[in-house]
């Protein structure tokens, strides 16, 4: 007993040493006794082991300012393992492989049928990631396990898909014991957009104290929530979905969530194009029209926002309802969490129409005691290859090195 609780201290500390080594990007052992608050002779000790397994390595000094005095810098080293990392969204995987520090090994797109035969897709998908550890030589020593994220709901027990809103045609689907299963590496799981608002956190490197809120919106619209730095997943694994709070009471459209009315039925991107698509004349719509020469099944995401920005008065009334109604939803976080920020992730928010519109509607209601920064993610539409991988690296760190 004794022995077990000096081991899991042990890794408790090595873990400590590891993750303050990434949020730093380096540091010296003084500095890392100081922040972690152990003593100088346990951060030596713990830093010559992870230097012998090739985890850690030293790397330029640092004047301290006396003479001849020089501190040196440890640094994690990125190559020393890598995880694997499976994306699994609607009609789409991305298959991939990170270092320690997230950079891709290789990546590989693979499209999928809506809803995918679920048993059938992790088989594809567990052969196309050993061919790939094949191709690129990857000792399976240096893999640290495989992460996983999926749209929609993931059950309790944190193995199973509850359900993936079509991207699967399964539900309650154990999808880290096929994985497991099929390829020999423990897997993690998580939700897409709680696992894209870690990959952020881990790029910024941040160790955030307060709370925070991410929204993704893409094909639908997810958003993820931290509180002293921890993601929040909800006692049902459904914290912050809030493309699917109702926003019309009667005669809204129907959801892909089952009920209608939802959020995304009026702000998503495609929400966007159908409710453009049917103002769609010469009159109402003139810029848009023209645009597409008349075709309104041509009718794209770019070209109703364009339109709008071009004043387009028809194709701006639909987009200002939507930002309207994200807007909406995202001042009832504020009110409920008290952010310190709020990031955005998405292909919308590259759109300078929309982001401006929301930011404006951001404003109305709320005062100046509630005003919360609001920023697109340094990040954006760049970190779906990660996300998945970043998990396992995650629980490697977490776990002192040591691959379960
Ligand atoms: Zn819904």
């Amino acid at each position: 007993m004794e022995g077990d609780n000096m081991m899991r201290l042990k890794r408790q500390n090595r873990g400590a040493v590891l993750r303050c080594l990434h949020r730093y990007d380096g540091l010296s052992r003084k500095k890392l006794a100081n922040e972690l608050g152990l003593t100088p002779a346990a951060i030596t000790k713990i830093a010559a082991e992870l230097i012998a397994e090739g985890l850690v390595r030293e790397t330029g000094a640092v004047s301290t300012g006396g003479v001849g005095r020089r501190e040196i810098t440890l640094s994690l080293q990125p190559d020393a393992r890598c995880a694997l990392g499976v994306w699994l969204g609607l009609g789409r995987a991305v298959l991939s492989a990170v270092r320690l520090d997230g950079s891709v090994l290789f990546s590989e797109d693979v499209l999928l049928s809506v809803p995918a035969n679920a048993e059938a897709t992790v088989r594809l998908l567990s052969d196309l990631l050993l061919m790939q550890i094949q191709r690129h030589a990857l000792p399976r020593e240096w893999i640290v396990g495989l992460g996983i994220a999926v749209r929609g709901v993931i059950g309790q027990d944190r193995r199973t898909v509850k359900s993936s809103f079509d991207a699967l045609d399964t539900n309650d689907f154990p999808i880290c014991e096929r994985f497991e299963a099929l390829t020999g590496f423990s897997a993690v799981l998580s939700n897409n957009v709680r696992a894209l608002f870690a990959a952020e956190r881990f790029f910024s490197r941040e160790s955030e104290t307060g709370s925070a809120l991410f929204v993704r919106c893409a094909s639908g619209i997810g958003a993820a929530i931290s509180v002293r730095g921890q993601i929040l997943s909800g006692s049902r694994g459904q914290c912050a979905e809030i493309g699917h709070i109702p926003v019309i009471r009667h005669g809204g459209k129907p959801c892909h969530c089952g009920k209608s009315g939802c959020l995304e039925t009026i702000a998503s991107p495609a929400a966007i194009v159908e409710d453009a698509q049917a103002l769609f004349s010469e009159d109402r719509t003139p810029l848009l029209y023209a645009r597409v020469n008349g075709r309104r099944e041509a009718v794209s995401l770019s070209d109703v926002l364009e339109a709008a920005q071009g004043g387009d008065a028809g194709a701006a009334s639909v987009t200002d309802r939507a930002a309207d109604a994200m807007a909406n939803a995202l001042k009832s976080v504020i009110y409920l969490i008290d952010p310190a920020r709020i990031v955005l992730y998405g292909p919308i928010f590259e759109h300078p129409y929309f982001l401006s519109r929301l930011k404006a509607e951001m404003t109305v209601g709320v005062d100046a005691a509630h005003a919360v920064p609001m920023e697109k993610s340094r990040f954006n539409n760049t970190l779906e290859d990660k996300a998945a991988g970043l998990l396992a690296v995650a629980k490697y760190l977490e776990n002192g090195g040591v691959s379960e």
